[in-house]
Order: C-alpha cells, then structure tokens, then sequence
C-alpha cells in the first residue's frame, strides 16, 4: 500500500501553488477581467475560450465542459497522473517537503510508491544521464561527427541532451535494472525489449539520441538516428507507443519553444530533430517537429491551446519544407483538418530545396530567420501547387486549372477574402474575372470541379449534385470503387482514369489506382482513407470523403450487373465525348493538303462509333 501523503501537507501545496502558473505550462491563458485568466480548455475542442482561471480562489473551471477544480486536480486531469503524484509534482514545483503518513505495519519507507507515469518518466530521465555520458566514448565518434558536420558543437549538444545508444545488447537495460526499474517498467517505457531467447535487450543500439520531451520538461521517449552502414533498420527510429509517449501529440522541441511561441503567436513547424536545433540556434526559437509521424489534429490541439487561436486573436502556425511532394501534401492537409486554421496557416518552402539544417550550414543563421520571413499563406500556396500542373499556355489547359483551383477558393471559411482570391486567380491565370468568379460560385453552391453552372432544372437538395448524365454515372463508378470494392473492383480498375471526362473524378481515379486499386482493397475506412491520401489535390479528397457515403442510385444491394451496366455507361458516355471531340477535329482540318492526318481521323471516328453501339447495347442491359 502506498503511504498516504499527510493532509497538512496537501494543505500546504494547495498554499504554495501558483494555480495560473501551473496551468501556463500547457495553456496560454490571457486576462478576463476582474482578476480571472481565461484560454482554451484542454479538455474539449473550442474555439472561443470558456476556460476559466481564478487565482483569487485558486481554482479552474470551463463553462464550456463543465470541468473544473484545484491545480492538483487540473495536473490528474490534463496529465494523467494519480492525485499522489500529482501533489508530489506540485511540491517539487514549490520546493517542498513531503511526509507521509504510514501504514499500519508502520515499515519505514523510503518514499512512497509512485504511480506508473512517474516511474516510466523517471526511467527515461536516467537513460537520458546515460545515453549523455555514453556520448564522450570513444565508440561514439561517429555520432559526434554527425552533429559536428551538421553545426552543432558541444554546447548545443548538451542543451539538446543529445546521447549515443553503445554498441551492445543490454548496457541500459543493466544500468537501469540497477537503478531498481523493473522488467516491466523497461518494457513499458519502450526501451527495453525481450529479445528472442527471453532476456531483456537494449532496443536502441549504436545510434544518435535525441530525448522527447513533453511541454513539461518531461522525456517521453526518444528519437534514434542511425549512424552505420551496416545498420539494416530505419534512417530514423523512435519509440513506440506507450503508455507515455503518443507520437500523434508528441511535438520535439516544444519545452524549449513553449515560451516563445506563446509570446510571438506563432509556431514554425519543421520537419526533423536537427531541423529544431538549427532553427533554434538560429534565432527562430519557435520551431518544433512532429517525431515519426504526419502533422495531425492532435498536434494542432496542442499548438492552438499555446497560440490561444481563439475568434479575435489570430496564431500564426508555419510550416517549412524543402520541396518535397510528401511535405507539401501534409500541408495541404491543413485545409481538410481545421478550416478555421487555414487563414493562420503559412507555408515556407526553401528555394534551394534544403531543409532549415542544410541551409544554416550552407548560408548562416540569416538564411534560416529569411526562410521563415519570406513565409506564404496556404491558400496562395495552395493555388500554385494546383495551377502548375496546367499548361496555361493552352485554352484548355487554362480552363482545367481554373476548375481545380475554384473549390480551393470556394472552400475558403473567411468568405471576405474570397473576391481577393478570385482577382488573384484570374490574374495568375491570365483569364478574365467573370468566368472565374462563376467557377468559384459554383464549387461553392455544391456543384463538383468541372461542372457549368446548373440550368434551370438543377437538382434538388439532397440529390447528387450536378445535372450532367456523365457526371452522374462518373460519380457513381467511383462510388461503387470506394463503397463495394469487393463487387466492383475488377470491372472497375479495368476502365482507364482517361476516360472520366471530369478532372476531379479524373483525379479520384488516379488516387484510387495510386493506392493499390479498388480489387485489392477489401473495403471499410481503411480502403477509404488509403485512396484519400493517395489524392493529389484538395478538391479530389474532399470528393472521396462525399462519394464514400453518398448512397448508391440504385434500391437495394448493387450486384454484378448494376456494376457491369454503370461501367458500361461511362465507357460509353466518354466513346461518345471523343467522338464529338474528333469530328470537331476533323471539321477544322482541310482534308485535301492534310489528306493523311484526315483519313487517320475517320478511320478512327468509324472505330469509336462501333465501339460506342457495343457498348450502348451493355449500358442498356437493364437500366
Ligand atoms: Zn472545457
């Protein structure tokens, strides 16, 4: 039984605590006026603060959750801890002694049991003493090197609590073996693990360490960077989840930069541990990265209590990336996760396509701060990366971009910005405003990418919007793809994304190959989310989240014919849209000083009208 802490004590703590600094370490609080804080609860997702802090009475309270109590209850809620450790971290905070009452045997004790949290933290912070004094042998030149040759020299090292994981089987696991951690608590705390024959191993071994720490101060778990050829694993390694460490929150860096991010309102985002170091040394002290894993939701729920990005005060979240496609399709993300966070979402992409670390290296801190200074709202972003890939040369090249960029547009929450955008875009295109406004109208009122504005019988609400048969039966192959992959797969993979007539089903199509194609997939979320990421662009995603649950236009379960048919019909409905496209060709071309290019046209024409009755006949089967 663990010994009771004595309630004077507690007492005592309650006395000493700063209620409004506690609770300053995770949440940005600001005034509310007559001596109370407010920001952002922890504990829902809000947009405007309900979150209220009295230091007065020293206590918490969220008019939004209902939540509420003291600071040791707001350390149990938000840290998970046991109301023990809880009043044990606050007295450490304030400098205090504990006493406990003991147990009825009255066995003297030590100190009293402490909850797993506290032990696993405390497991990581004597590996951290160790993987650190590990750094100065001599086996771990290579990993001094690799710091060195990247501009970082001992001190930096040391601020970082960078380590080196030896070369051997079990050298941690018996340093903290000795230190009375248990098996299961090496276990848990992810590192250690058992290794084949049953006795328990190192599981980073002969590798850089970077120590992750939570907003607190407290190491997590750790980052490994591999530092030999003959190490077959990952470039990175990190820890596994466990009951401490959750990679889809962890943010490295985020100790140091709390207090700057909170002051300046803004957050750069980078991508790598050495990326976090160099922006740091480098005079942007705002800098974290996420550790193994894509930007999410939850880092934004971190961040955002940080920045209290509320209605009226504006956090500016910055990403930077060296050019990559991967990079720029997590940022692209921003505009699916939180739309109210599209319009506080900056891009910074070096030009030179290296990362925040290779340019301090090559061009001084300067670069660095210049990188992050010559930042790039999302949405302008956003719009090149999708105009690029048109030729604008081109009429149609013009036009396509236009449909692609205008749900972009359209999607934008902060509507007074959307004229500005429309001027902009008509301007990058070289196309008049009025068509471009049109197609922003459009993607907004619910028609998909492509469409001309409805005419007078447009569809009802509720009904798949657009009124254009191809579009229909485009709409409800790839809907047939995401929803019965098992049914449709084959018949479906067998038809070619060239011959779906509108760019965003052309686009859903070539994610649904990208991701493996719907044969393989056996259906369900997973299935949905794989062709999802596999998008190329925002409006493509959008559209997968819609068809995966728009119902099928058919009364009942779909069965192999209902798919054959509506193959059929798009095959058709495309043969039927070449054949248009080619006898506008032909009419265009003077058949006596091209007679060549002219009868290839023909012979190709007849082809297509004889594949277009083979098919008409099949699309009848039925419907
Ligand atoms: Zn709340």
């Amino acid at each position: 039984m663990a010994g009771r802490i004595r309630d004077e004590d507690i007492a005592l703590v309650r006395e000493r605590t700063s209620i409004a600094e506690v609770i300053s370490d995770t949440v940005t609080l600001r005034s509310a006026g007559g001596g109370n804080l407010k920001g952002l609860c922890p504990f829902h997702d809000e947009k405007s603060p309900s979150f209220n802090v009295s230091p007065a009475r020293n206590v918490w309270y969220c008019f939004g959750c209902g939540a509420g109590g003291d600071a040791i209850k707001f350390l149990m809620d938000a840290e998970h801890l046991s109301f023990v450790e809880s009043v044990e971290r606050l007295a450490a905070r304030a400098g205090l002694q504990l006493r406990y009452v003991e147990n009825d045997q009255a066995a003297p004790r030590a100190r009293p049991q402490q909850g797993q949290r506290q032990r696993l933290v405390a497991a990581h912070a004597a590996a951290v003493d160790f993987y650190r004094a590990q750094l100065g042998t001599a086996g771990a030149r290579p990993a001094r090197e690799f710091l060195a040759q990247r501009g970082f020299d001992r001190a930096a090292a040391e601020r970082y609590g960078c380590g080196f994981a030896p070369d051997a089987w079990d050298l941690l696991t018996k340093h903290l073996r000795q230190q009375g951690f248990s098996h299961d608590e090496l276990v848990s705390a992810g590192l250690s693990r058992p290794s084949r024959s049953g006795t328990l191993i190192d599981r980073f071994r002969r590798r850089l360490m970077w120590p992750i720490r939570e907003i607190t101060g407290d190491v997590l778990g750790f980052g490994a960077r591999k530092l030999f050829d003959d190490d077959d694993g990952p470039k990175y390694l990190n820890t596994p989840e466990t009951p401490i460490y959750k990679k889809s929150h962890v943010l490295y860096g985020i100790d140091q930069a709390k207090r700057e991010i909170a002051k300046q309102g803004k957050v750069v985002v980078v991508e790598g541990y050495t990326d976090v170091m160099a922006c740091h040394l480098a005079g942007v002290p705002t800098a974290v990265a996420t550790c193994g894993t894509a930007f999410g939701s939850d880092h934004i729920g971190v961040l955002r209590r940080l920045l209290l990005d509320t209605d009226d005060v504006a956090g500016e979240v910055i990403f930077t990336f060296d050019g990559d496609a991967a990079g720029q399709k997590a940022a692209l993300r921003a505009f699916e996760d939180d739309q109210r966070f599209v319009g506080r979402t900056f891009i910074a992409v070096s030009p030179d396509n290296m990362d925040p670390c290779e340019l301090r290296l090559a061009k001084g801190d300067l670069a660095v701060r210049d990188l992050v200074a010559r930042r790039e709202p999302l949405v302008d972003f956003a719009l090149r990366h999708v105009i690029n890939r048109y030729d604008l040369d081109t009429v149609d090249g013009r036009v396509e971009a236009m449909r692609r960029a205008a749900p972009l547009v359209a999607k934008l929450k902060d509507r007074e910005k959307r004229p500005e955008y429309v001027r902009k875009l008509a301007g990058d295109l070289g196309m008049e405003i009025e068509p471009v406004q049109r197609a922003v109208l459009a993607a907004a009122s619910g028609q998909p990418a492509g469409q001309p504005s409805p005419g007078p019988a447009r569809a009802a609400r509720g009904a798949p919007a657009g009124d254009n048969p191809q579009s229909l039966v485009e709409r409800e192959a790839l809907k047939l793809a995401l929803q019965e992959p098992v049914l449709a797969g084959p018949m479906f993979d067998a038809v070619e994304a060239s011959e779906y007539r509108h760019p965003v089903h052309v686009a859903v199509r070539e994610a649904i190959a990208a991701a493996g194609g719907a044969a393989t997939a056996t259906g369900g979320a997973v299935w949905v989310e794989a062709a999802r990421d596999a998008c190329a662009d925002l409006a493509a995603q959008a559209l997968v989240g819609e068809l995966a649950v728009e119902p099928l236009r058919i009364d009942g379960e779909p069965d192999p014919r209902y798919v054959s048919v509506t193959i059929a019909r798009l095959q058709w409905g495309s043969v039927t849209g070449r054949i248009r496209d080619l006898k506008s060709k032909i009419q265009r071309i003077n058949p006596v000083s091209n007679k060549d290019e002219y009868f290839a046209l023909f012979g190709e024409l007849l082809s297509l009208e004889q594949h277009a009755r083979a098919l008409r006949e099949q699309a009848a089967g039925g419907l």
